[in-house]
C-alpha cells in the first residue's frame, strides 16, 4: 500500500472530444489564479480564465494542441493552446517563458481541490463577474517581482 499518496497527486484533464488530455503533478503547482482580462474573456466565452501556474515538466500531455497567439499587455506572448477538434481551451503559455503552463482549471476531471491565489487584471473585471475580493487582487498584470517570484518556483 505505498506510494498512494504519490498516485493522488496525480490530476487528469481533457478537452470535450478527448482528443487532448494530460495528467499532472498537483503537488507541483506553483501557483493559481483567475485572470479577467479581456483577452481571456473572450478566449473562454465568460468574464475570466481560473488557470493553474505549473512547470512543464510535471505535465503529460497526450494529443496534438493547436494555438493561437497574441500579444499580451505586458508585452509577452501569449500562445493560447486549444482542441482544434472541439474547441476546448486547455492551456496557455508565453513564448517567451514557454517552460510554465498555464493549465485552465476547468478542464480538470476533478477541480475541487483547487484554491485560488490571487486575481489578474480586476481593472477589466464586469459586474456581472466581479473579483473574488477576499484573496489578492491586482489591477492588471502582477508585475515584475511577481513574475520573478513565479518564474524561479518553476525551476
Ligand atoms: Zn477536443
Ligand atoms: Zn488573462
Amino acid at each position: 500500500m505505498t506510494g498512494i499518496n504519490r498516485i493522488t497527486d496525480i490530476q487528469k484533464g481533457r478537452c470535450q472530444c478527448g482528443e487532448i488530455s494530460y495528467s499532472m503533478n498537483k503537488s507541483k503547482i506553483i501557483s493559481t489564479h483567475h485572470c479577467h482580462c479581456k483577452d481571456c474573456q473572450r478566449s473562454t466565452g465568460s468574464g475570466k480564465a481560473t488557470i493553474l501556474f505549473i512547470s512543464k515538466k510535471y505535465v503529460e500531455l497526450n494529443g496534438e494542441i493547436k494555438y493561437f497567439e497574441t500579444k499580451g499587455s505586458s508585452g509577452l506572448h501569449v500562445r493560447r493552446g486549444f482542441c482544434s477538434n472541439c474547441g476546448s481551451g486547455i492551456l496557455s503559455y508565453t513564448k517567451e517563458l514557454p517552460h510554465i503552463l498555464f493549465i485552465k482549471a476547468g478542464t480538470l476531471d476533478d477541480s475541487s481541490w483547487v484554491k485560488i491565489d490571487s486575481n489578474f487584471f480586476t481593472k477589466s473585471a464586469n459586474d456581472w463577474n466581479k473579483p473574488d475580493e477576499s484573496i489578492k487582487c491586482f489591477e492588471g498584470n502582477p508585475g515584475l517581482m511577481y513574475n520573478l517570484k513565479t518564474l524561479i518556483k518553476s525551476f
